[in-house]
C-alpha cells in the first residue's frame, strides 16, 4: 500500500537536486506531482514525464518564486488540473553568499525573496484549500544555516531561520485545523547548490559532519515523505534536522 496514494502535491523548485528527489519519492508513494521551476523547462519537463512514468499525474509549471502573485496563480492552476492539493513542499531556493561587509543589497534582496518570501506566498495560497479541505501538510525546506548560522551566509541563514519562525507560527495558526505545518533543516546534500563549493571548503565541511559525508537528496526526500504521510499526523511546528549529525 503507497502511503500518500492519490495525494496531490506541489513542490516548488522541482527540477532539480532535493525538490526533484522529493518529486520521485512523493510519486512513489502514489502521489500526483505538480513541480515549480524557475528557468530550467526542459529539466522540469523530464522530471514531470518521469512522475508519469510511475502511473502518476505530474505538471510543470514556470514561476519565479519572487513573484508574489504567481504563487495563487499556480495554487489555483494545480487545484483545476488535481482536483485538490494535500501536500505543499516549500523547496525553491537560491543562495548568494559573500561576508555581510560586501553583501550587496540585491544579494540580501533576491535571497529573501526567494527562499522566505516565496515560501510565505505559497504557504498564504495553500491555507484556503487545505481549510475547505479540513486536512493538509505543509514541509518548508530551511537549513542548517538558519539553526547554527553559517559564516558567509548571512542572507540565506536569516531567510532559513525567518522559514524556521514561519513555520511554528503556522503551524499554531492551523492546528485545529487539522493542517501540519513542518519544517526540515537539511546538512549538506549533493546538489548544484554545493557544487559551487571549493575542494578546500569540501574538506572542511566533511570535518564537521560527524557522519563524516554528505547527503544524496533522496536521503531529505525519505523525511518529506514521512512528514506528508499519516504517520507524521500528531506532528506540528517541528524542525527536523537531516544533516548527518551536526546539530545534535
Ligand atoms: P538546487 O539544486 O540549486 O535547485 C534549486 C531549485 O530551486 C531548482 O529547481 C530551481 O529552479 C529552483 N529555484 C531557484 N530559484 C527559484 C525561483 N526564484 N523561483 C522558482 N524556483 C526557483 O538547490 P538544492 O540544493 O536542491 O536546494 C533545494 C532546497 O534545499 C533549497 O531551499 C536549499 O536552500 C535547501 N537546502 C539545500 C542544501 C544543500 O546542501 N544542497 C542544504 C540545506 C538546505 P531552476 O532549475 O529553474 O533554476
Amino acid at each position: 500500500m503507497n502511503v500518500l496514494q492519490d495525494k496531490v502535491a506541489l513542490v516548488t523548485g522541482g527540477s532539480r537536486g532535493i525538490g526533484k528527489a522529493i518529486a520521485f519519492a512523493l510519486a512513489d508513494e502514489g502521489a500526483h506531482v505538480a513541480v515549480t521551476y524557475r528557468s530550467a523547462g526542459a529539466a522540469a519537463d523530464a522530471v514531470v514525464k518521469e512522475i508519469q512514468s510511475k502511473g502518476c499525474k505530474g505538471a510543470g509549471y514556470q514561476s519565479d518564486a519572487r513573484q508574489f502573485v504567481d504563487a495563487q496563480n499556480i495554487v489555483d492552476a494545480v487545484v483545476k488540473e488535481f482536483g485538490r492539493l494535500d501536500v505543499l513542499v516549500n523547496n525553491a531556493g537560491i543562495t548568494k553568499d559573500a561576508l555581510l561587509m560586501r553583501m550587496s543589497e540585491q544579494d540580501w534582496d533576491d535571497v529573501l525573496d526567494t527562499n522566505l518570501k516565496g515560501a510565505f506566498a505559497y504557504c498564504k495560497a495553500v491555507c484556503r484549500q487545505m481549510i475547505t479541505q479540513r486536512e493538509g501538510k505543509i514541509i518548508n525546506i530551511s537549513s542548517i544555516a538558519g539553526v547554527i548560522g553559517n559564516a558567509g551566509q548571512t542572507n540565506y541563514a536569516a531567510s532559513k531561520a525567518g522559514l524556521i519562525g514561519m513555520t511554528k507560527t503556522l503551524a499554531k495558526e492551523l492546528a485545529s485545523r487539522n493542517i501540519q505545518v513542518n519544517a526540515i533543516a537539511p546538512g549538506f546534500v549533493d546538489t548544484d547548490m554545493t557544487g559551487k563549493l571549493t575542494p578546500q571548503q569540501k574538506e572542511m565541511l566533511l570535518n564537521i559532519i560527524p557522519m563524516k559525508r554528505t547527503a544524496k537528496p533522496e536521503e531529505i526526500a525519505g523525511v518529506v515523505v514521512f512528514l506528508a504521510s499519516s504517520a507524521a499526523s500528531y506532528m506540528t511546528g517541528q524542525v527536523l534536522c537531516v544533516d548527518g549529525g551536526i546539530v545534535m
